[in-house]
Parts: C-alpha cells; structure tokens; sequence
C-alpha cells in the first residue's frame, strides 16, 4: 500500500491573455502551494479501481473521467503495461471545482503512487512530461512550491521564496466550472470593449514586485502584489463572494483574492495567530462553508511515511 499527500494551489499573481485560436489563454501565472491535502493511497487491485471519502466526495467522478484513474492508465501505457491494477482511494479534503487544482492535485499522486506501487522508477522529468498530459494544472502538483507556470500553465520555473506565509481559505457551497469562468472573462472584456481575442490582450507576464515579494518573504509586499485576472468573471458568476472578499478583510486579512477560478477565497495573514482568528470570524459571518487557516510554501505530491 502507498499512499501520496499532495497539496492544493492558490494563484497568487493568475495573468490571463486573450483567448488563441486553439480555444486556450496564454497565462502568467504564479503558483503557489499550500496545506491543504488530498491523500491517494494505492494498493494492488484488478483494473483501475476508485474510492473517495470527505465532505465534497459525491461530486467526485469515479469513473474513468476521474484525474486519477486517468494518470494510473497513462503511466502504464507509457510503461507498456497491458493491464494496470490498482485501487485508488481519494482522501479528499481539497474542495471540489474550488479553483485550488483539486483533482489535478489527485492526477499527480496517483502518478506518483502508481509508480512506487509498480516499482517503476520513472525519472522525475518523465512524471513531469506525463502530468501535462493530463492537465496544465497537473505538474505544478508534481512540483510544489512557488513557480511560475507559462503557455497554458505547464511549462514550470521554480520561483524563489523566503520563508512561509500564512493563508485562510473560505470553501464555498458548490463549485465553479473553469472553462465556464474563462468564458465569462472573454465576455466582460467583450462588453468592456477592449477585445477578448490574443490579437487584442497583450500577453500577460510575471510581476516583478510580486517576486520581489516572494524571495524577501514580506508578507504586505506579496499582499499588495496579489492579483487574479479571473477574479471578475468569479464574482459576476457567483456575487456573494464579494461579501466572503470584505468579511476576510474586515477580520484583518492583509491580502484577498478569488483563488484560481473561484470560488474559494484566499486571504494572506500577517503571521499564524492572524490567520487563526481570520478563520474562525470567516466561520463566524456565514459567508462560507468553512474556512482553514494554513500555511506555504509546501512540498508538492510526495510518498507520505507509513503510519505506525
Ligand atoms: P482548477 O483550479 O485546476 O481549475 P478546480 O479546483 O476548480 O480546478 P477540480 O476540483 O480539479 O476543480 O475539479 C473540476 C472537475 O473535474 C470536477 O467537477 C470533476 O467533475 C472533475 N474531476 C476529475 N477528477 C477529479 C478528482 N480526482 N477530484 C475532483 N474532481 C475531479
């Protein structure tokens, strides 16, 4: 049996282009990873197999659409294995369509545990080239950290950071679809005039005083710096989120932003206890379902040791 801890991801800078014509944006967009774990634990089984447990577990497909079952198959086809067995089971704490990469998250350490589970030993590089096959959000759950992700997200820079910051995210009822969020984008810069095409929006790139941040480990400079061009489509799609944004900010959050495609909500603290107390009076306005206090940067998907 292996089982695989991997993180979510907040975008803290999430640079969105005009839309090309094979239907993608180009993004600049800065990954970040954070204490919030899904575990994927493999044991030996007949076909691909899935399970899954926690509070979003009923929106979890579990058939073969699922990220996991998915990278399980197409670690054994690149291996030549006719006939993958596995069991999968998903501990799902990560919110489902949350914009926090959650079943890309669970793509990565299947990956990973399918490849302990078959002592297969495939070379870091050739996860990483199988994770983009799967999903540009993908190899960043591979990697962790702090990188800068470009073309549709999957080409990775590891970035530099000092030391940790400190986050809340509030978890909202229901999910967000990305491709719908995307489309609402390229609406609203239709409507705003600007032209929501690659020929119209320039192409995004990575913030310098947003690294600047991140390599001297100032929190108030990283939170100035926080940006997420989808963040506007989120809120035209679900306007509640303006009142979880200003009930994070009141409790004395430093920085908030729509994480990803929403509809979780990130808020940066300026050390631990701030992050404590923002958690709970987010629990305590009602403008979300939950809220955890966490910390990042963290490692990306990794082999967690056997519980005694
Ligand atoms: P992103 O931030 O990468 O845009 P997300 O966090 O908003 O993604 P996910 O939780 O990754 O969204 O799920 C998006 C959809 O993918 C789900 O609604 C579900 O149908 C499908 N899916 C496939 N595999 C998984 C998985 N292992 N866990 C959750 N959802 C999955």
């Amino acid at each position: 049996m292996i089982t695989v801890r991997v993180p979510a991801k907040v975008n803290v800078q999430l640079g969105v282009g005009g839309l090309r014509a094979d239907g993608f944006h180009d993004l600049a967009n800065v990954f970040f990873a954070v204490g919030l774990f899904d575990e994927v634990t493999a044991t030996p089984g007949e076909g691909v197999t899935l399970s899954c447990t926690g509070p979003d577990a009923a929106s979890v497909p579990l058939d073969d659409t699922n990220l996991a079952a998915r990278a399980a198959r197409l670690l054994a086809a690149h291996h030549g294995l006719g006939d993958p067995g596995v069991h999968l089971h998903i501990a799902k704490a990560i919110p489902v369509a949350g914009g926090m990469a959650g079943g890309s998250a669970d793509g990565a350490a299947a990956l990973v545990a399918c490849d302990a589970l078959w002592g297969l030993d495939t070379p870091f590089d050739t996860l990483l080239e199988l994770a983009a096959e799967l999903g540009s959000d993908v190899p960043f759950a591979l990697l962790g950290g702090v990188a800068l992700g470009r073309g549709r997200g999957e080409i990775l820079d590891a970035l530099p950071v000092a030391g940790t910051f400190h986050w809340v995210f509030a978890v909202a009822d229901g999910g967000l679809s990305t491709p719908a969020v995307f489309r609402e984008c390229d609406r609203l810069r239709e409507e705003a005039g600007t032209g929501s095409s690659a020929a119209d929006v320039p192409t995004p790139d990575a913030d310098p005083a947003l690294l600047a941040a991140l390599a001297s480990g100032d929190p108030v400079a990283l939170a100035a710096a926080l940006t997420n061009d989808l963040q506007a489509a989120a809120l035209a799609l679900r306007p509640s989120l303006a009142d979880t944004l200003a009930a994070g900010t009141e409790a004395g959050a430093i920085g908030a932003l729509v994480s990803g495609s929403g509809p979780t909500c990130a808020f940066l603290a300026k050390d631990a206890d701030a992050a404590t107390a923002i958690a709970a009076a987010l629990t305590a306005s009602g403008t979300c379902r939950a809220a955890h206090a966490t910390h990042g940067p963290v490692r990306g998907a990794e082999v967690s040791a056997p519980r005694p």
